[in-house]
């Protein structure tokens, strides 16, 4: 039997469920998480009596992971989130999706979040037009994203065109272009991550 020893898995199997870190795999049987569905180490088998704090902390660390950010990254975004009119919880929610490279996943032109980010940071996409390399990138309704020309003729954006990509409420993509656009700002019942954000605003309200 094969061992799981892949930092990716073990996120998910900390978390108890999917958080498609790792492309194609983890639709596919090989998906440690359809193999090995509990915690990682010796005692990931023992069942633990959650505290409300656990809880609100496990459940921010799942978003964390989800979008791949750091411990400082995710809580000024959440204090951003806190700032704005509205429920702090859908603001953060909303802040998390409409980064770029987010988007870019959402757009079917990365595997992953975390293949995304790669390839936003490595300069392969446009905003308007512009040069666009920073993951955390606000986008906003009208924004218009691209591959780079000069990608376009690379193996991976080719084998993207032959694709048929099937993209969230709030956004429009052109495969043959290899464009997208936000063409509404989601909103939370746009967003299919299953984050139960009340419980990060408690964590982070105490
Ligand atoms: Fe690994 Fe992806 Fe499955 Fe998570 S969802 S356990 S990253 S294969």
């Amino acid at each position: 039997m094969s061992r799981y020893t892949d930092a990716n898995c073990k996120l998910c199997r900390r978390e108890g469920q999917k958080l498609f870190l790792k492309g194609e795999r983890c639709y596919s049987s090989k998906c440690a998480i359809e193999r090995r569905n509990y915690a990682p180490g010796q005692h990931g088998q023992a069942r633990k009596k959650q505290t409300d704090y656990g809880l609100q902390l496990r459940e921010k660390q799942k978003a964390k992971r989800f979008y791949g950010m750091q411990e400082t990254q995710f809580r000024n975004l959440f204090d951003k989130a806190a700032k704005k009119q509205g429920k702090t919880g859908e603001n953060l929610m909303i802040l998390l999706e409409t980064r770029l490279d987010n988007v870019v996943f959402r757009l079917g032109f990365a595997a992953s979040r975390k293949e995304a980010r790669q390839l936003v940071t490595h300069g392969h996409f446009t905003v308007n037009g512009k040069k666009a390399n920073i993951p955390s990138q606000e986008l906003k309704a009208g924004d218009v994203i691209k591959v780079k020309e000069k990608s376009q003729s690379s193996p991976k954006f080719k084998e993207i065109k032959e694709m048929s990509i099937t993209v969230p409420s709030w956004m429009t993509v052109d495969v043959d272009k290899l464009e997208g656009k936000v063409v509404a700002m989601p909103r939370r019942e746009d967003i299919d991550t299953p984050i139960a954000e009340h419980l990060i605003v408690e964590l982070y309200s105490k």
